[in-house]
């Protein structure tokens, strides 16, 4: 498998893999229009339509494979980046506009993909979000569905920007459990052999959820201090900052405040 990273001013921003399966090459999560870089591939399989991970999937001109519910929006991605834009600020603006995209297919949970590649809804990070389990090399690309990775800080921190629903990120997770995993490829970054990984971010989030429904008015600055008390997690992306901090962690934190607003 192909690993590529694609920085955004010097920071890695995505990982994409590259891989062979019955004769087509197929890259998981190519990345944001900005950072488009022609590819040797012949699909592309995109765990969800946010601009950073699918983003240049119009530019590579290949069938591009999404959630069944969303293909319009890859066909005509203008009110994707608008709202992105709405959402992301100057964020949507790096990573660059999407070009229409009349390669886009759409899969259904539990389709099986060049007899290899096995798509499973897991709307916990978005409504469109795809996991794909990969069999012969028993790797999972999760998405954004179970946190971001940064091994170099040796961390995982929550995805889970506005609109958050905690039930539907936790049974997305349990729908990937049973699964013969060795390896666990993030977009956010790279591929690990620490599957306990899933489990650890389980927890994670119950962890969350415990400090931030104390008191869910509080601002996110507040709630970043009061977090990384009781996660090292948080306590060592604050310390690194730049895009792990204000990309990732930040949106991560919003998304729980809003959602035990709501409840409460
Ligand atoms: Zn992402």
């Amino acid at each position: 498998m192909e690993v590529i990273v694609k920085r955004l001013e010097g920071v890695p921003l995505v990982t994409a893999y590259v891989f062979e399966v019955g004769g087509v090459r197929v890259v998981v999560d190519p990345g944001p229009a900005s950072l488009f870089e022609p590819m040797d591939v012949d699909a592309v399989l995109c765990t969800h339509i946010h601009l950073d991970h699918c983003g240049s999937a119009g530019h590579l001109g290949k069938p591009t494979y999404v959630h069944e519910r969303y293909t319009r929006h890859v066909a005509d991605p203008s009110k994707l980046y608008e709202s992105s834009r709405a959402v992301l600020g100057v964020f949507a603006e790096k990573f660059g506009q999407p070009r229409p995209n009349e390669a886009v297919m759409g899969v259904a949970d539990g389709t099986r993909l060049f007899d290899a590649v096995d798509a499973i809804h897991t709307p916990g990070h978005a409504p469109h979000h795809v996991m794909y389990y990969y069999r012969d090399e028993k790797a999972l690309f999760v998405g954004d569905g179970a946190g971001v990775h940064i091994p170099e800080l040796g961390v995982v921190v929550p995805t889970t920007p506005p609109p958050f629903k905690l039930d539907v990120y936790l049974q997305s997770l349990d729908k990937v459990r049973g699964l013969d995993v060795e390896k666990i490829c993030f977009p956010h970054y790279h591929c690990t052999h620490n599957v306990e990984i899933l489990e650890r971010h389980r927890e994670q989030v119950r962890a969350w959820v415990e400090v931030l429904q104390q008191n869910p008015h509080m601002d996110v600055e507040e709630a970043l201090r009061a977090l990384a008390k009781a996660d090292e997690n948080v306590e060592k992306v604050l310390a690194a900052g730049g895009l792990y901090l204000d990309f990732y962690l930040r949106f991560s934190v919003l998304g729980f405040l809003d959602y035990l607003r709501g409840r409460g």
